[in-house]
């Protein structure tokens, strides 16, 4: 059976000490409130990520990621972060393709597959991201934006690679935004996910995927999408920056 999994991703908020301040807060209520076996991922600014590793030891359902990883293995890339560098602090995730990086830093495709190969080498779990914008929802090409994203992005992996991932479908328009995708078209996309790893690695991989959904997630509207046959939890920007609503959209499984 696939992982349920809820996954933070703080993006650039929290200093250290309000980032430790919250990891706590989250590890004190899952150990006390969550009774499934859902893990519980936060990816955070680099700066805290070894802090938080050693604050989550001996809680295993939840774990660490970063937000982003160079390509290159090391060298002269001044500002950034090696795949290498983030295992060697015990993050288990690295997010990768998350709109905010195709958009605001220019990241392809082609790139994202440079990543996804460089953190898989370093046995790090990648949760790829991938989602249309609204012009393209509009325009009707959500499905073929999904697709190239899916065959350029991760589907050169063989089939063991593939199954180390995470995949997350956040729609841009509702990253953010506060508009949620109605749980029927979340539904929609995933099944279609779905659908399209079977046709590449047969459909045993393709139903040990786990599949996100991300986009103005919150406890509210939670059980509704996690209830969904293809939603195995969610991608959380806004409301894994408070402990109690983050716990509370892991709760939503129950
Ligand atoms: C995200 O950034 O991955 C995200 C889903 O953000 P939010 O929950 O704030 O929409």
């Amino acid at each position: 059976m696939r992982k349920k999994i809820v996954a933070g991703n703080w993006k650039m908020n929290l200093d250290y000490n309000e980032g430790l301040g919250v990891f706590s807060e989250i590890i004190n209520m899952v150990k006390d409130e969550v009774t499934g076996a859902q893990e519980a991922i936060i990816c955070s600014p680099f700066i805290h990520i070894h802090s938080l590793v050693q604050l989550a030891k001996g809680y295993h359902k939840v774990a660490v990621g970063a937000q982003n990883a160079h390509q290159a293995e090391a060298g002269a890339y001044t500002g950034e972060t090696s795949a290498r560098m983030i295992k060697s602090v015990g993050a288990a995730y690295v997010i990768l393709g998350h709109s905010e990086r195709r958009q605001y830093f220019g990241e392809s495709n082609e790139l994202l597959a440079k990543k996804t190969d460089t953190v898989l080498k370093h046995d790090l779990r990648p949760i790829f991201c991938i989602g249309e914008t609204l012009q393209e929802r509009e325009a009707n090409q959500h499905f073929d934006v999904i697709k190239a994203q899916l065959a350029e992005g991760v589907f050169h992996l063989d089939a063991a690679q593939f199954a180390k991932l995470v995949l997350a479908y956040e729609p841009v328009w509702a990253i953010g935004t506060g508009v949620t995708a109605t749980s029927a078209q979340a539904q929609e996309i995933h099944a279609f996910i779905r659908k399209e790893i079977a046709a590449q690695y047969g459909q045993e991989v393709a139903d040990n995927t786990t599949i996100l959904y991300g986009g103005s997630c919150t406890p509210k509207n939670a059980p509704e999408l996690f209830a969904q046959p293809d939603i195995d939890g969610g991608l959380i920007g806004g409301a894994s920056l408070k402990s109690r609503d983050f716990v509370d959209i892991i709760k939503a499984f129950n």
